[in-house]
């Protein structure tokens, strides 16, 4: 398993990764290795904040604790190996990163600016086992778990990147991978991203999207009942998602939309569908007429997305009128609200994998861009 790389490279280095132990797990570590070292308590606070509050990325940049302590420090305790590797900025100012980790595989995060709000996008998985038929990602298929730690360093690197510590900022798990195929990690990531001795963040700013690992959307409302959960259906249709959502054929749409009702019940919120419109694929009468009665079952939204192409997986790009045709015979069918999400970074392969895609096959020309999960 492609796993065994990173256990391996795991040991090589054993030191304990700062931002793969919870907030509480991290502070008690640090308080009996800094008591063992004769060291005050207070220099826990100190790394806490300097990793939790300032993005601090190596302890040479942690120059309020004595340079020996780092010297100590950095024998036993590592941060996340994230690098920048590539940076892209689209016309609409989404901006789009591409990191390098400690065994060269890449992973991608984009930045979306809005005038109240930035979303951070950030990956799970180095590539993703489920390879969904219209997304770039699932081109070259799986080739790891990230650790807890290097989910995290996405989102807490991006924090300070953006430079606007006066804007609130979303964090979504809709990058690379299928963060329920990650659970444990994912769940960690979560833990230091929501707690308020970690990032602190704020639960109901952070979305995880799934294709559906049943046992596992329980699991998140049942852990994080704050956090939001997407469900990218594409088809509400079971011969129709068995094709272009492969998972579908092991959890079909009866597991997965009760799994969707189990976490509405237990969060009291409504989930929302992400729905991306294949014109010809997923768009017929019928189509409209499945999902609203979908709908009736599950209390949640749909966000229909424009499909941006990548090149040779056979899908095109619908055009304006047709997803607005979609939407309204939806929208006639039901009371849920189905909307229209807005691409962003059309010209920066803004979408799940496009990026890295681009990068290692040289096979997508840039101002195209692709879709995941
Ligand atoms: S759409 Fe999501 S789940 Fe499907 S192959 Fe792409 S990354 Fe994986």
């Amino acid at each position: 398993m492609a796993d065994r790389r990173l256990e391996r490279l795991i040991e090589l280095d054993p030191r304990v990764e700062l931002l793969s132990l919870g907030p509480a797990e991290l502070k008690s570590s640090l308080e009996s290795w800094l008591t063992k070292c004769g060291e005050p308590r207070y220099r826990v606070a100190q790394i806490l904040e300097a990793v939790y509050r300032h993005g601090a990325t190596g302890w040479a940049s942690m120059t309020t604790l004595p340079t020996d302590l780092r010297a100590q420090l950095d024998t036993h305790y590592r941060f996340p190996s994230i690098a920048p590797h590539e940076e892209r900025e689209s016309a609409d100012g989404t901006r789009k990163f591409l990191w390098k980790l400690v065994d060269d595989e890449l992973v991608e995060s984009v930045l979306i600016p809005t005038r109240r709000r930035d979303t951070v996008c950030i990956s799970s998985q180095v590539g993703c086992p489920l390879a969904c038929a219209f997304c770039a990602t699932g081109v070259f298929g799986y080739r790891r778990n990230l650790t807890a730690g290097e989910i995290v360093d996405q989102a807490r690197r991006l924090h300070v990147l953006r430079g606007r510590s006066d804007v609130g900022m979303n964090v979504v798990f809709m990058g690379m991978g299928e963060p329920l195929l990650n659970w444990k990690q994912v769940a960690t990531a979560l833990d230091i991203l929501i707690d308020s001795r970690g990032l602190d963040l704020g639960a109901r700013r952070i979305t995880v999207s799934t294709v559906g690992v049943p046992e596992e959307i329980v699991a998140l409302g049942e852990r994080f009942p704050q956090v939001r959960l997407a469900v990218s259906l594409h088809a509400a249709r079971d011969e129709v998602r068995d094709e272009i959502v492969p998972l579908n054929r092991r959890h079909p749409l009866c597991e997965l939309t009760a799994a969707c009702r189990v976490w509405a019940r237990t969060t009291g919120k409504r989930l929302t569908f992400e729905y991306v419109h294949l014109p010809g694929v997923n768009d017929g009468e019928v189509d409209a007429l499945a999902l609203a009665e979908l709908l009736k079952r599950v209390p949640a939204k749909v966000n229909l997305m424009r499909y941006n192409p990548v090149e040779g997986l056979g899908f095109r790009r619908p055009t304006e009128a047709e997803t607005m045709a979609f939407r309204e015979a939806v929208a006639e069918l039901t009371r849920s609200s189905v909307t229209i999400r807005a691409s962003r970074g059309l010209d920066i392969e803004g979408a799940c994998g496009q990026l890295r895609l681009a990068r290692e096959a040289g096979a997508v020309p840039a101002g195209m861009s692709g879709n995941a999960s």
